[in-house]
């Protein structure tokens, strides 16, 4: 799965949650698993 910082918004792939950030070492309570919905931007189109 993928965790994401709230902090600096770095992401990482990993099975469990990362002690720390990579980045910006922002603590593991910082790191949140990503949403792996597969919607997209749907503001994109301009359909008039
Ligand atoms: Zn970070």
């Amino acid at each position: 799965m993928i965790w994401v910082c709230t902090r600096c918004g770095y992401e990482v792939e990993s099975d469990k949650r990362p002690d720390l950030c990579a980045m910006c070492y922002a603590a593991m309570h910082h790191m949140v698993p990503k949403k792996e919905k597969t919607e997209q931007k749907q503001d994109e189109k301009g359909e008039e």
